[in-house]
């Protein structure tokens, strides 16, 4: 078949790579210039290990595995210690795979075979399912029809928007906002990676091999910007923590100002009855984000993408078949990990000093 993917993350290109494996002929279209490769380290975990294995990429990942995560303390305003990360209260098993999002993003992108293109600098802006095919306009101008749509566009998609309505009806925000912002000064094989909190608030540098960047988290209600203005996104964390000098978070406002790839989202979850209509289907973050306190996003992509194309082969290509299929199997492990989020960031952002200060009474007391 000839399937169209909307946007190139890891659910985009790992549905590409397993469908392109599979013989269909496949154009990934990516918004960006280039793939994205920023962002804090994610993990592959559970049952999405055996999916990467059956994509042949686990070695590289086991290969590329780091362990940050097992560097994070809490810090109090002047830099000492607080209490540790409770690593084991946030991973699965032993056997959880944290990786850099850059390193998977490249390592999905160079097993893409032949059959799979991307095309960058461009997006869906248009799409009319006749029953027969679906007719895609973009934004570029051209034209082409395909067999199939996927929208694998993110939490903001534009697959979903298009063929769904308006993201308001499906978004679940969380409270709080994140960004991140590279810090080449913090650049160092200094191994411990502190996180800093004030009510409602958490700073942190995460440092990995060579690489270091600001972590920002707040509480907020859902804020009204622009997806795409870089600098609305930087003023509104910016305002977010203005005013506090506490730790570091001069310095790391600092490099907010510098960062020209500067990542700003909002802790939300999407909820829908269903990721399917007639020949447009969603993966990944567009059909079911689950934000990033369940740690699970990037597996839950991996998983979408290996059932869809493994439910299209054994549909034998008819679509309505394989797309129900995909959601019947996809649909426990994102119940899962959305119910992970039960406590709306209480454990990395406490909302009062008290909380604060109770939670690291409570892992000082469970390290001990
Ligand atoms: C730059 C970036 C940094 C991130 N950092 C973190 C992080 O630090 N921690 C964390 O937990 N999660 C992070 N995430 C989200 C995490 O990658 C996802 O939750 C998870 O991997 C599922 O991926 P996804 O492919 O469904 O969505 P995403 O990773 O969001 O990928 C969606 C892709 O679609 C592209 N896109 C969007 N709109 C269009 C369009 N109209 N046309 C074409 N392409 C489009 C985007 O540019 C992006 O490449 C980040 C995502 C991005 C894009």
């Amino acid at each position: 078949m000839n399937i169209l993917i909307s946007g190139g993350g890891v659910a985009g290109l790992a549905t590409a790579l397993e469908l392109g494996t599979r013989g269909h002929q496949v154009t990934l279209v990516e918004r960006a210039a280039r793939l994205r490769v920023t962002g804090a380290p994610i993990d592959v975990r559970g049952d999405a290990i055996g999916f990467a294995d059956a994509m042949g990429v686990l070695p590289k990942l086991r290969e590329l595995r780091i362990r940050m995560a097992e560097q994070g303390v809490f810090v109090h305003a002047d830099g000492s210690v607080a209490a540790r990360l409770p690593v084991e209260e946030m991973s699965d098993s032993g056997d959880d795979i944290e990786i850099a999002r850059e390193d998977l993003v490249h390592t999905l992108a160079a097993a893409l075979p032949s059959s799979a293109d991307i095309v960058f600098g461009d997006s869906v802006d248009a799409l009319t399912d006749d029953g027969g095919g679906v007719d895609v306009h973009f934004a570029s101008g051209r034209a082409e029809r395909f067999d199939l749509v996927l929208g694998a566009d993110g939490l903001h998609s534009v697959t979903r928007r298009l063929t769904f309505g308006p993201e308001r009806d499906y978004l679940r925000h969380l409270g709080l906002y994140v960004a991140l912002a590279d810090l080449p000064a913090e650049a160092r094989a200094d191994r411990t990676n502190p996180l800093y909190n004030y009510p409602g608030h958490l700073a942190s540098i995460a440092r990995y091999r060579n690489k270091a960047f600001a972590v920002f988290l707040f509480r907020s209600e859902l804020l009204d910007y622009d997806y795409r203005d870089l600098d609305a996104q930087k003023k509104l964390l910016l305002d977010a923590f203005e005013g506090h000098t506490g730790w570091k978070i001069p310095q790391l406002l600092d490099a907010v100002r510098a960062d020209p790839d500067f990542y700003f989202d909002s802790v939300s979850q999407i909820h829908m009855p269903t990721w399917h209509r007639g020949r447009i289907a969603l993966v990944g973050d567009a059909a079911h984000c689950a934000a990033l306190l369940s740690g699970r996003g990037t597996s839950l992509a991996l998983s979408g993408a290996h059932f869809l194309a493994e439910e299209l082969d054994a549909a034998g290509g008819n679509h309505t078949v394989a797309f129900a299929r995909y959601e019947q199997r996809q649909r426990p492990y994102v119940e899962f990990a959305q119910a992970s989020v039960t406590d709306g960031g209480e454990l990395i952002v406490p909302s009062t000093q008290e909380a604060i200060d109770a939670r690291n009474a409570r892992l000082q007391a469970v390290a001990t």
